[in-house]
């Protein structure tokens, strides 16, 4: 029955996510994406320097067209021994529109010759959630995923760097492992799991 489920629009086109954030949330929420909102070609400028930024950004653009609450979420790799890059910059880490693979090729010559105890890294998810005009009552849900940098790609299943982060648990990458595994533990389910569990960060 979906009576006492509550609506939330997800500021995403993507359809994996979608997918992934229905599995986790369903049992309380139903989540529409984008599309299901009437919002199908809505593109927002991730252009913040911060996943909390971006994050707020897309729910608070996205709330103010619906007026339904919405969650965005904005997620990228931090690399302790490259001071926390990419980053924000994650996806375009090696250019505007660059491919995964081209990415890929980028920070593993950034971290040419690094030992792999340096080359710890962290998957971070940030979730926006947004249900009134008022900014300061954005609520925030922060999610981490921590493995290390291999020197060259494991793997393929999953998507972005999943072929080269080495997650110690499982023994080998996230490209290695039934996206249902990955699902337990990634940066966003982590998020996703506080957000059910209303365990909102303050900044
Ligand atoms: P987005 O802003 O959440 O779409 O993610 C930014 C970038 O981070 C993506 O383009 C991916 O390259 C990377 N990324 C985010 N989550 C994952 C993941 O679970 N595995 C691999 N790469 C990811």
């Amino acid at each position: 029955m979906n009576k006492d489920k509550i609506t939330v629009v997800l500021a995403s086109n993507n359809m994996h996510k979608a997918e992934e954030i229905k599995n986790i949330l369903g049992d309380c929420y139903i989540v529409k994406t984008l599309k299901e909102a009437g919002l199908e070609n809505f593109d927002i400028i991730e252009d913040g320097e911060t996943f909390e930024e971006n994050a707020a950004k897309k729910a608070i653009e996205v709330y103010k067209k619906t007026g339904i609450p919405t969650i965005a979420d904005d997620s990228g790799l931090c690399i302790d021994y490259l001071n926390g890059k990419p980053g924000v910059h994650t996806a375009r880490f090696a250019g505007e529109n660059a491919t995964d693979d081209e990415n890929i090729n980028k920070l593993l010559s950034e971290l040419d010759g690094v030992e792999f105890n340096n080359r710890k890294a962290h998957f971070i998810c940030v979730i926006a959630f947004v249900d009134s005009d008022n900014i300061h009552e954005i609520k925030y849900f922060r999610g981490e995923c921590s493995g290390y940098i291999l020197t060259e790609k494991h793997g393929e299943k999953g998507f972005g760097y999943d072929p080269v982060f080495y997650y110690p648990e499982f023994k080998c990458s996230l490209a290695e492992v039934p996206e249902d595994k990955k699902n337990e533990i990634s940066h966003r389910a982590m998020a996703l799991k506080k957000f059910h569990m209303k365990q909102n960060i303050i900044i």
